[in-house]
């Protein structure tokens, strides 16, 4: 099982897309009898597969999860973080106790987030001094989809070998043909740059390859943790009680949600005859909500994307056949 454990849903910055706003849900921070709590709550359950600190801004309460990681018995433990407030003495502790970090990133303009790209580079050279894999987390929008090829080259030449790269849910092209053409040029040339991969594309491709279509399961492989101890299936729902599905200090049910929302896992309707629908990962529960705000339903947005990474992806899966054809 895997844990995403919201620290706080409060953040030193105030970037445009931003989800947690977009939410809308009360602010604040796990309290001592919560951490104590989550501990508790997740060391009763076996497997522990990753613990993923959340926010907001995690790095808001660093003692937190500093205290989470000493008493729980996780494989890993991944700190998802805007980087600013990474110090070196962090850091140093993290990478001691195995914790290690996907830091968002937009690449060489960081507008929309209202910070500077040299102070955010100078936390990820720290950085890079004792954890050699960094993932680097980017979110394009319309505007700035066409720079996704650059941004990526930045992110290699600034030593990274791994980054991801997501479409801001919200996103919803006035012209949707210009918008696909535009996807596929982008995604052709980012998944093209040598010497780094993009996670969303390593996925889809092994994805096809191993025949292993997305799975989405209600709290079966991972559950989000909120600020105030409730559980939910995903980041997503936190703000509608109705998916709420237990606390740590109660345990767990998912049985009324499986019952009140039998669609939770399925493909929307829309897709029934979709040629692709194996390779598409928008049977996620949380990717319907986050772009639709329902659970029948994907934006064109999400569907157009899924298309291209495929597409993409069936073309990467052919060249490195032919590759290994003339190779032989
Ligand atoms: S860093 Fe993350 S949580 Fe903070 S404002 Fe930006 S998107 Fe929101
Ligand atoms: S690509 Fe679009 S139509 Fe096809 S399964 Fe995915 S969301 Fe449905």
């Amino acid at each position: 099982m895997d844990y995403y454990i919201s620290i706080t849903n409060r953040c030193n910055l105030h970037c445009e897309y931003c989800y947690e706003k977009k939410l809308n849900t009360e602010m604040g921070m796990l309290d001592d009898k919560t951490v104590d709590a989550v501990i508790k709550f997740v060391n009763s359950l076996p497997n522990t597969g990753t613990i993923y600190y959340f926010g907001g801004e995690p790095l808001l309460g660093k003692e937190i999860i500093k205290k989470i990681t000493l008493e729980t018995n996780a494989n890993s433990y991944i700190i998802t973080t805007n980087g600013t407030l990474l110090d070196e003495d962090y850091i140093k502790w993290c990478s001691e106790h195995g914790v290690k970090f996907n830091v968002s990133h937009d690449g060489a303009d960081l507008s929309a987030r209202g910070i500077n790209p040299k102070v955010l580079n100078e936390k990820i050279r720290i950085l890079q001094k004792y954890q050699r894999e960094i993932l680097l987390q980017l979110v394009y929008t319309e505007k700035t989809l066409p720079k996704l090829p650059d941004n990526i080259r930045y992110f290699r030449d600034l030593g990274i070998t791994i980054a991801s790269a997501t479409m801001e849910e919200s996103t919803c092209p006035s012209d949707p043909d210009a918008f696909g053409d535009m996807l596929l040029k982008a995604w052709r040339e980012a998944s093209s740059v040598p010497g780094i991969s993009i996670l969303e594309m390593v996925n889809k491709i092994t994805a096809i390859s191993d025949q292993k279509p997305h799975q989405c399961d209600l709290c079966r492989k991972k559950m989000y943790i909120n600020w105030d101890g409730k559980i939910y299936p995903c980041l997503q729902f936190q703000n509608r009680s109705e998916f709420q599905c237990g606390d740590v200090f109660n345990g767990i049910n998912t049985a009324p949600i499986k019952e009140k929302y039998p669609e939770y896992s399925s493909y929307p309707s829309d897709c029934d005859d979709c040629e692709i629908r194996k390779y598409c990962d928008n049977s996620c529960a949380c990717r319907k909500m986050a772009t639709s705000g329902t659970l029948r339903a994907v934006s064109d947005a999400s569907c157009l994307e899924q298309q291209i990474l495929t597409l993409v992806a069936l073309e990467k899966i052919e060249e490195y056949a032919k590759k290994r054809h003339s190779a032989s």
